[in-house]
């Protein structure tokens, strides 16, 4: 399986033009590089914009996510956006349970739940972000095996979101062989907090992910792309 490198862009950047410029240097850095799976999750109001620019002049081996997702498809939801209408947008992935939704917006392991199943119901591939046991026992709660298997972990250490401090590797790999013992051998988990592109390797040679959601750092395209050719000659 290729590497999966997550660009969580949050609330950034605050133009559309920047937000085309930024996708267009990542999509130019990572033109000749096949064996890294890349995936950009922007705002929901840039995708169709950058699903466009991708296909307009070649697609450039970069796949769409979206941050959120909510469980319902249609209706009488103010403000929402269906895991029905991200696929239809042409997303990929969709980020599910991250730290700053459950602290911010009070997200619960139980709206988390809701969300993965709508998610999976619709195609998308979640990535259920944690940085507990309890937080993966808790979101997974009554679904399949089956559909375990589609669904992609983050472990994102809170101490290690957007503060500069990432996780030991000691610690990460902890958590990381912790996870797959509930999942199984086969589960796809990632490693998120403060990657850069001095520590981007360790955390896949040494703690053995399958790959790293980043955030600050995929908001500047040289360090982004820097990430990504050093996961490439793994
Ligand atoms: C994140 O928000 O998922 C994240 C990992 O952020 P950062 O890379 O900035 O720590």
């Amino acid at each position: 399986m290729k590497p999966l490198i997550i660009a969580n862009w949050k609330m950034n950047p605050q133009t559309l033009t920047n937000a085309k410029k930024l996708f267009n240097v990542v999509k130019k850095g990572v033109k000749n590089i096949k064996n890294v799976e890349v995936i950009i999750c922007p705002p929901f109001i840039y995708l169709p914009t950058l699903r466009a620019s991708a296909f307009a002049k070649g697609y450039g081996g970069l796949a769409l996510g979206s941050q959120n997702c909510f469980w319902e498809d249609e209706g009488a939801f103010t403000g929402e956006i269906s895991s029905f209408m991200l696929k239809n947008i042409g997303c990929k992935y969709v980020i599910v349970g991250h730290s700053e939704r459950r602290r911010y917006f009070k997200e619960t392991c139980v709206m988390v739940n809701k969300k993965l199943r709508a998610a999976l119901a619709n195609n998308l591939k979640p990535i259920l972000c944690v940085d507990s046991i309890n937080q993966v026992k808790r979101g997974l709660k009554g679904i399949s095996k089956k559909e375990i298997k589609k669904i992609v972990i983050a472990y994102e250490p809170i101490f290690a979101i957007g503060t500069g401090k990432a996780c030991s590797i000691s610690k990460a790999k902890e958590m990381n062989f912790s996870i797959r013992k509930i999942l199984g051998e086969t589960a796809t988990i990632l490693y998120g907090g403060s990657v850069n592109p001095k520590n981007a390797k360790d955390f896949i040679e040494k703690a053995q992910f399958q790959g790293l959601l980043i955030g600050g750092a995929s908001l500047n395209p040289k360090e982004f792309v820097k990430i990504i050719k050093k996961v490439s000659q793994i």
